[in-house]
């Protein structure tokens, strides 16, 4: 058997400009593409009905029409990652395995497995940089210790900022025969189809130009939602911040909180189940069921807020601004613990990202790295106010016969979290 390379696409789902790829296919040896679906992931989600399945497995049959062009095709497996390994190495004479690097826990954790059992069989697994422009100890404080303030960070990560190369790729370097002829189905994997219709992701450079000036009006809608692409890395980062750079700067520091909160997870990974700031450790939480329950469904009697879960709810999708207030109404207004909602938006988001979503909850509830102080309590009339004053947002997202009472009032419960909060941090 002939010796070959083989690339495991992870959260790259792309050919182009991808940088693992790109040395795989400069290696000299022919490449193997491969996908896993890892039933240690898929195992966790509880709807069949999950559309962000969906978009992998679309993402992942429109690289393989791709690759058919050139003879060859992707091999997508279903199981844990070892046990298709294991599988793999068998099927294949392998010099090499290229991925791009994961900087979630429970990732760099499978990746230390996976290296593990390759180096057993004397095949090497080289990983790259390919879904941030800065990680790990990229950027770093003048004494080497890790940012946790987004400004100074942000100023740092703009000086080393250099010209951003988009990767070519080298197409001849697929493995020049048939390949298997098409991909598993979702109902191989237990899952259904859903009403998701994947198109390629688009900069839109009209919005992206005027996202200073709009972003924050959640009825106009003009954020790039791109969320997903960026997720799962149908779209390269590269072209993002090469656009950003040029264009629209305020558009660009989104970019940058989201490798902001990446780095924050890989040198502080606590944070997964832990407040960043520890004494926030100690606030006594309410954790009202039936209140969480009407929070989730869009009952809690403020129409902001109910707009926006209902959004989430039919969408997959919450604007930013109103993701703030309902992150805030719930930890503050209910006090029920942000742990509650981030678990609960991370069923709901398509673009749901553990860096970010932790980060965001985290900096609503005030317990985060550079989060807001915890005596900023959004309130949600002055916020209606403000960014959706003819209730244009709200008015779409909630039903005309809508008559929910507010299930708290809003200077009671600003004045019991205030006491809430103080407490814990006295102590
Ligand atoms: P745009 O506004 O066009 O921004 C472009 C991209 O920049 C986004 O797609 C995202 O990748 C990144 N970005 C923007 N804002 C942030 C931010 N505050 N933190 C980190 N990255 C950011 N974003 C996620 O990607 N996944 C999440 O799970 C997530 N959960 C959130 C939970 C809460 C409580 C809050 C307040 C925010 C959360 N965000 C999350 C951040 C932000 O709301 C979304 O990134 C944004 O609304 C997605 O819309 P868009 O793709 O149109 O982004």
């Amino acid at each position: 058997m002939n010796k070959v390379n083989v690339f495991w696409f992870r959260r790259d789902l792309r050919l182009e400009d991808n940088t693992g790829l790109y040395h795989a296919l400069n290696s000299g040896l022919k490449v193997i593409p491969v996908f896993i679906f890892d039933t240690d992931i898929l195992n966790q989600l509880e709807d069949r009905k999950d559309k962000r399945v969906d978009y992998i497995h679309q993402a992942l049959q429109a690289i393989h029409k791709d690759l058919k062009k050139y003879n060859s095709g992707l091999y997508v497996y279903y199981g844990t990652p070892i046990e298709v390994f294991k599988k793999i190495i068998q099927d294949f004479n392998i010099d090499t395995v290229f991925s791009n690097r994961d900087y979630e826990p429970e990732a760099i954790q499978r990746d230390r497995q996976i290296a593990d059992l390759l180096l057993k069989q004397h095949i090497q697994f080289r990983n790259f940089k390919d879904q941030v422009i800065f990680e790990k100890n990229n950027i770093l404080k003048n004494d080497l210790s890790p940012y946790t303030v987004f400004t100074p960070y942000s100023k740092k990560w703009k000086e080393n900022l250099k010209n951003i190369e988009i990767v070519p790729v080298n197409r001849e370097g697929f493995a020049n025969y048939e390949g298997p002829s098409a991909i598993i189905s979702l109902k191989d994997i237990g899952f259904e189809k859903t009403d998701l219709d994947y198109a390629e992701p688009k900069l839109h450079k009209d919005i992206i130009d005027f996202y200073g000036e709009y972003r924050d009006f959640p009825a106009m809608d003009r954020t790039s939602h791109l969320g997903i692409a960026l997720r799962f890395g149908t779209i390269s980062i590269r072209e993002c911040v090469q656009y950003a750079v040029k264009h629209n700067e305020v558009w660009l520091n989104e970019l940058i909180w989201r490798e902001f909160f990446m780095q924050i997870l890989y040198h502080f990974p606590s944070v997964v189940h832990h407040c960043f700031k520890k004494k926030y450790e100690n606030i006594v939480w309410r954790n009202d069921e039936k209140e969480f329950k009407a929070w989730c469904e869009g009952k809690t009697g403020y129409p902001i807020v109910d707009a926006g879960m209902r959004q989430l709810n039919e969408t997959g999708f919450m604007h930013n601004r109103v993701r703030m207030i309902t992150a805030s109404f719930l930890t503050k207004h209910l006090l029920i613990d942000w742990r509650w909602g981030e678990a609960y938006f991370a069923g709901k988001l398509l673009d749901y990202d553990l860096a970010a979503n932790n980060g965001n909850w985290q900096w609503a509830a005030g317990c985060g790295c550079d989060a807001a102080p915890y005596f900023r309590i959004f309130n949600p009339y002055e916020q209606t106010k403000k960014f959706d004053k003819d209730t244009q947002y709200i008015r779409k997202w909630l039903p005309e016969d809508y008559r929910e009472e507010p299930i708290v009032e809003h200077t009671k419960a600003r004045e019991r979290a205030l006491k809430a909060y103080k407490e814990a941090l006295a102590e």
